[in-house]
């Protein structure tokens, strides 16, 4: 089985190409010491086999995302949005995401609504006129917003499998299956693999969790914090590497991307990370393939 994990300098959108555009946690943190990794918050977009655009949230990330898009003027532009949750650093793109300014755009935005709060209006506070000149209302595309929970959604390339995390708030990880068959991925964000926090899930929510993932080619997930930090960070619904790891492992997925990078890691501190993990899966997971997360790189599903 061949990876080609390649970067790019000019964005293109080939079919079935995935793309990092935002792989940091909580806040951007450009500059200096995060040139290869990226200070982008998460945003990932996926071309699908009919050329249908699929995002994975909407951190700052989505702002370049969309400026690699405008050149396609002229021709009106779809996707479809599937949001994580809506911490900020999974929403905060969305104000600066141009082609919404465009008629004749449509994106469809699927997410959990938040403590009863339906998605759309959490997307719509976040643009309140207290916090930002532009309301959700006045921008010149069609938005769709869809309230989710777990279970499955068929989108135009995809077939789509909703998973609720350990995490703060309604969080959902999604599995991707291309609806044309192939390789099958899934993005697991946000998720506190220890046994810190409580949350509502069930108390076999660990082997759902793996049965949820069997079959899995590429597993994008949660490896914020070291594991001299983890004891510190419980229930702060993150994970380790380590942790990312024996879950790739558990579930027979053949590669992980390590993804939500902690905003005080510099580039040589996340290239630790990803040896010490790759040290561990020598241990636990001899065939598996371990990546970090860097923002301008990508994959052919
Ligand atoms: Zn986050
Ligand atoms: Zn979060």
């Amino acid at each position: 089985m061949e990876y080609a994990y390649s970067t790019f300098h000019r964005p293109v959108h080939v079919p079935h190409r995935l793309t990092f555009w935002g792989t940091r946690g909580s806040i951007p943190t450009p500059g200096p010491h995060t040139m290869r990794y990226g200070g982008n918050t998460a945003c990932i977009s996926i071309t699908g086999p009919n050329g249908q655009l699929t995002v994975l949230d909407a951190g700052s990330g989505l702002r370049p995302l969309g400026h690699s898009l405008m050149p396609a003027r002229g021709r009106t532009l779809s996707a479809d949005i599937l949001l994580s949750h809506t911490h900020w650093d999974h929403i905060q793109g969305l104000p600066f995401f141009k082609p919404l300014s465009a008629v004749g755009n449509r994106f469809c935005v699927y997410g959990a609504a938040q403590e009863g709060v339906p998605l759309q209006e959490i997307l719509r506070r976040q643009m309140d006129p207290m916090v930002f000149p532009v309301p959700l209302e006045a921008l010149a595309a069609t938005l769709e917003v869809h309230d989710i929970g777990e279970g499955e959604i068929s989108l135009t390339d995809f077939r789509v499998r909703a998973f609720r995390l350990r995490h703060p708030g309604t969080t959902l990880g999604y599995r991707l299956g291309p609806t044309t068959g192939g390789r099958e991925i899934a993005y697991l964000t946000d998720n506190e693999l220890g046994p810190g926090g409580t949350y509502p899930v069930s108390d076999d929510w660990r082997d759902r969790l793996v049965e949820f993932l069997a079959g899995t080619d590429t597993l994008i997930h949660d490896a914020m914090y070291p594991d001299r930090f983890i004891k510190v960070r419980a229930g702060w619904g993150h994970s380790t590497p380590r942790q990312a790891v024996e879950l790739a492992a558990e579930a027979a997925c053949a590669r992980l991307i390590l993804f939500h990078h902690e905003p005080e890691h510099d580039d040589a501190t996340v290239d630790e990370l990803l040896a010490d993990a790759r040290e561990h899966a020598r241990r636990v997971a001899p065939k598996l393939i371990v990546e970090a997360a860097a923002e301008g790189t990508g994959f052919l599903l």
